[in-house]
């Protein structure tokens, strides 16, 4: 079952979400918990969100993955910034309880100088602090570029997050196929190599989720740009080698390409077919 869906917006509300996926043929699907470069929240409207509960059950969805504001930061100098990323996404958790069963992701982080090591404590803190054990959201560290001082593009810092993490089932990593790739992982030539690297790391079983992009940039480059499925460097014969491969089968792969919902249906469209049964 290949589950393939893209990034949609909330803006017209949880159910209208749900009708766009279904009318671009995704079984699956990415939203902003909020605007994304600020942290305004739309009202609670739970009756909404139990419509689109409803719909993914009627038409056999994979798991969704929430997206959390990209301007938090978890590992910052600034207190206070850390205490507003964790406020929002305990805040985000706490709503998505009326949403069960999906998975929430957000970037680990940029330590600002304060080194990798305390960038990852930071991190795990916060986790600590806003994880509860009755929750119905696997939160998920998303790979990164590595540009920067930012935390999570080694596999070794997701691990060591995970590591200090006290509930370690509410805990999982979505691979976003652009940054590994920039993060020098060659996942086009050498796949099979980097999911054994990430499974010695980290372990496959916390792989929850994919995002499918192709890279502006090359191997290595710490450049996070997305291209459109076969217009950058992985080609769409690395894109197919990843949505194929058995140790991803049956995640939720989601695309962050630039397209409009024509543009996302066609790119869909193709993937199916690119996709072996
Ligand atoms: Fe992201
Ligand atoms: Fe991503
Ligand atoms: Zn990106």
């Amino acid at each position: 079952m290949l589950y393939i869906g893209c990034h949609l917006s909330v803006s017209k509300g949880f159910a209208a979400m749900g009708k766009a996926a279904l009318s671009i043929g995704a079984n699956t699907f990415q939203f902003f918990s909020r605007n994304p470069r600020g942290t305004k929240a739309r009202p609670l409207d739970t009756a909404d969100m139990s419509r689109l509960d409803s719909l993914l059950k009627e038409n056999r969805f994979g798991p969704l993955v929430i997206h959390a504001p990209y301007i938090l930061n978890a590992c910052s100098k600034d207190p206070g910034v850390r205490e507003l990323a964790a406020r929002v996404i305990l805040e985000d958790l706490e709503r998505l309880e009326h949403l069960p069963g999906n998975y929430y992701n957000f970037h680990p982080g940029s330590h600002g100088g304060q080194g990798t090591a305390e960038g990852i404590r930071q991190i795990a803190d916060m986790l600590n602090q806003i994880l509860r054990p009755e929750q119905k959201t696997i939160v998920l560290l998303e790979t990164m570029a590595g540009h920067g001082t930012e935390v999570g593009g080694r596999f070794e810092e997701l691990s060591e997050i995970i590591d200090q993490v006290e509930l370690k089932d509410k805990i999982g990593v979505c691979l976003d196929t652009c940054h590994v790739f920039a993060a020098g992982y060659d996942i086009a030539a050498q796949l099979d190599t980097v999911l054994e690297g990430f499974d010695a790391i980290i372990g496959l079983e916390k792989l929850k989720a994919v995002h499918l992009n192709d890279s502006v940039h090359p191997l290595g480059s710490r450049k996070d740009r997305h291209a459109n499925i076969g217009e950058g460097e992985l080609g769409k014969s690395g894109i197919t080698g990843i949505i194929n491969h058995p140790k991803l089968r049956g995640l939720p792969f989601n695309l962050e390409t630039h397209h409009e919902l024509p543009g996302y249906k066609a790119e869909i469209a193709m993937l199916r077919e690119l996709y072996q049964d």
